[in-house]
């Protein structure tokens, strides 16, 4: 079936003219139409637009434009509910933005669409991207396609699903602490978040302005690299877009990773770490070392004040972004007699209770006399996590640990103990924190019932060429990645 490819496998096809885009587009809207009912990955989808955008692809295909010049062309690309995109509904699973519609792209759909791409649906997530689980969804949860009784992860779980479900052939997603990677490892999809600048955040309905980072969820290694490629890029809309040239990244995938240097943080293998993980992943390593890589110890001391340096950081700054959600700007509104009313009353009806407790919390820790006790100590504990990083690196080429501690666990397992869902970014959130890139894919599955495992890789700042072409070499030598779950 079409919709089970991959990007190059239907690039392929599609510029020979084997199969059209509208053949493309109409296998994902069917499997959404036949599973989506289950999963709920989708908050909604313009199947009209998606075929008209797919009927004019393959015209351009049949006037002779190749997938060299616009790699994405004919490829139905999914989008989670927090880029914008012109014309369509713009929500962040929220009930405060009431019928919002974006009146323009951000920088990265842009660049997607100029590829050639059918850019279409929303796909669910944590409201506002603050969750694990996509159980924060102001609209129902997303269930994981593996096994409908679990969670596909946060907060990108619309974007993991419809990947992992064949919904569509990639999707986009963003990921602050680890919302792109730990869904795609619980989903098992590959899963990339760049270095932070790397793509534009134009467009992208912030949270933590220094953590966040859009990227691609796929298939496979190389479709991540193609996506990433598209992408990237300095941006005058972004002051945070860092102007630094791009590689082609798929020309990185060359195999060649013999003598290539991956540190084993000693600080990850931690009590909580599940049997069957920890088991995958010390196969993984034995994989990368008999591929001819060397596997070096190395050490995060900081790694242990992450989750709480995050925690006071990304609150701290969502207070600040989630303000302009005032009942005067944008999307819903409930009345009151004076200004102040209006917006308590907005914001206590319009907000979640997830998102009204990271406004609390970040309001707290920027208070005057808390501040210097919490957000600016948080500040400096970050320098230390980067550093630690740094440090590593002049050692090796990238760092190995599994993505999350645990598989995909079940819904309503952990919703009403916020601490809980907050461990299971552990693996995840010192990349954002420290600014570098990583990569989820997937490195196996428990045994009963079966649920996908992720290895994550974590690269040097900019270091995507290297982590990618580490991330393809075990792909290609072991088979993961072609497992279905059966839907
Ligand atoms: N799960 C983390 C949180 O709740 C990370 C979310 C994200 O990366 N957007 O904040």
């Amino acid at each position: 079936m079409l919709n089970q490819l991959t990007i190059s496998e239907l690039s392929a096809k599609l510029s020979k003219r084997e199969i059209s885009a509208r053949e493309v587009t109409q296998s994902c809207l069917d499997q959404i139409a036949r599973v989506d009912g289950k999963i709920h990955a989708f908050l909604s989808y313009d199947a009209d637009d998606a075929l008209a955008q797919a009927d004019a692809a393959d015209k351009e295909i049949s006037s002779g434009v190749l997938s060299t010049q616009k790699p994405l062309l004919g490829i139905p690309i999914a989008i989670k509910d927090v880029l914008a995109v012109r014309n369509q509904p713009l929500n962040c699973a929220s009930k405060i933005l009431g019928k919002f519609t974006s009146t323009y792209d951000a920088s990265a759909i842009e660049k997607l669409k100029a590829a050639g791409a059918i850019v279409f649906g929303r796909l669910n997530m944590d409201e506002f991207a603050m969750g694990s689980s996509t159980e924060n969804s102001a609209f129902g949860a997303t269930r994981n396609p593996w096994d409908i009784s679990r969670i596909p992860g946060g907060s990108s779980g619309g974007s993991a699903a419809a990947v992992a479900a064949d919904e569509c052939i990639a999707s986009l997603g963003t990921d602050t602490g680890g919302s792109i990677r730990q869904p795609a490892a619980l989903c098992g999809c590959v899963g990339l978040k760049p270095t932070y600048g790397r793509i534009s955040r134009y467009g992208l309905v912030a949270f933590a302005s220094s953590l966040d980072q859009i990227g691609p969820f796929t298939k496979d290694v190389r479709d991540s690299a193609t996506l990433l490629g598209v992408m990237s890029g300095h941006d005058l809309r972004d002051s945070t877009s860092i102007p630094q040239p791009v590689p082609n990244y798929v020309a990185a995938l060359d195999g060649k990773i013999r003598g290539l240097k991956i540190g084993l943080p000693k600080e990850y293998m931690i009590g909580g770490l599940d049997a069957e993980v920890k088991a995958a992943v010390d196969a993984a390593v034995k994989k990368y070392q008999e591929l001819g890589a060397e596997i070096v110890e190395i050490s995060l001391p900081h790694t242990d004040y992450a989750v709480a340096t995050y925690y006071i950081i990304a609150t701290a700054e969502a207070s600040a972004n989630l303000a302009r959600f005032d009942g005067i700007r944008y999307g819903a509104r409930v009345d009151g007699n004076d200004p102040a009313e209006l917006y308590s009353k907005t914001r206590g009806a319009g907000f979640g209770d997830e998102v009204k407790r990271r406004i609390i919390l970040g309001t707290y820790v920027l208070s005057s006399g808390y501040y210097d006790a919490y957000y600016l100590r948080a500040q400096k504990v970050r320098t230390l996590i980067r550093n630690d990083f740094l440090k590593a690196f002049e050692k090796v080429d990238a760092i190995v640990t599994p993505t999350t501690p645990t598989a995909a666990f079940k819904a309503g397992e952990k919703s009403d103990d916020p601490l809980q869902m907050y461990l299971s970014d552990i693996f995840t959130i010192s990349c954002n924190l420290a600014g570098i890139c990583g990569v989820s894919l997937p490195c196996g599955f428990t045994k009963n019932p079966k649920l996908p495992i992720g290895l994550q890789l974590l690269g040097k700042p900019f270091g995507e060429e290297t982590m990618l072409r580490l991330a393809h070499a075990y792909e290609q030598n072991t088979a993961w990645h072609k497992e279905k779950a059966a839907l």
